[in-house]
């Protein structure tokens, strides 16, 4: 007879832990997931020292297009050699692609359209940060998506 290495539990032979830690374990991560995803938004990545203030001055009104759509493409085209102007645009074209995804599950009834409001809600709020942080000159990571990098 063997005993749950945490908790002392008896439990069958062959395995470590028992359920109950197990279980216990699957919750923590998921609370943990859900704590980086509110700290993302309270406390988020703020890489706005690691870019050129002249470069920031000259592209953040450019930038806050990389969030409407397809005109991401226009700090993309306009400010070619801007960090800052792709560092928006990287974002923009991830949340474009959440976007469309949210939009195809739709097709999916009862599931996919509760989903595919919880994406738009999201990417609504999303949408709205990264225009002020652009208009504000900030280069902050979005919560969840800004962790993607598409563009180098
Ligand atoms: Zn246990």
């Amino acid at each position: 007879m063997a005993f749950c290495k945490n908790c002392g539990t008896q439990i069958p032979d062959g395995t470590e832990l028992c359920q109950n830690c197990a279980n216990q374990g699957a919750a923590n991560n998921f609370q943990n997931a859900a704590n980086n995803v509110v700290n993302d938004f309270t406390n988020p990545t703020d890489e706005t020292g690691a870019f050129d203030p002249a470069d920031i001055e000259a592209t953040k009104i450019m930038s806050l297009f990389a969030y409407l759509g397809i005109l991401f493409l226009i700090p993309l085209l306009a400010c070619k050699d801007s960090a800052f102007a792709r560092f928006h645009a990287n974002q923009g074209i991830v949340l474009f692609i959440f976007g469309i995804i949210g939009g195809v599950v739709a097709v999916i009834p009862f599931l996919g359209w509760i989903l595919s409001g919880a994406v738009g809600i999201f990417s609504l709020v999303l949408t709205i940060m990264g225009i002020i942080n652009a208009c504000q000159g900030k280069a902050k990571r979005l919560p969840l998506i800004g962790k993607i990098t598409i563009l180098k």
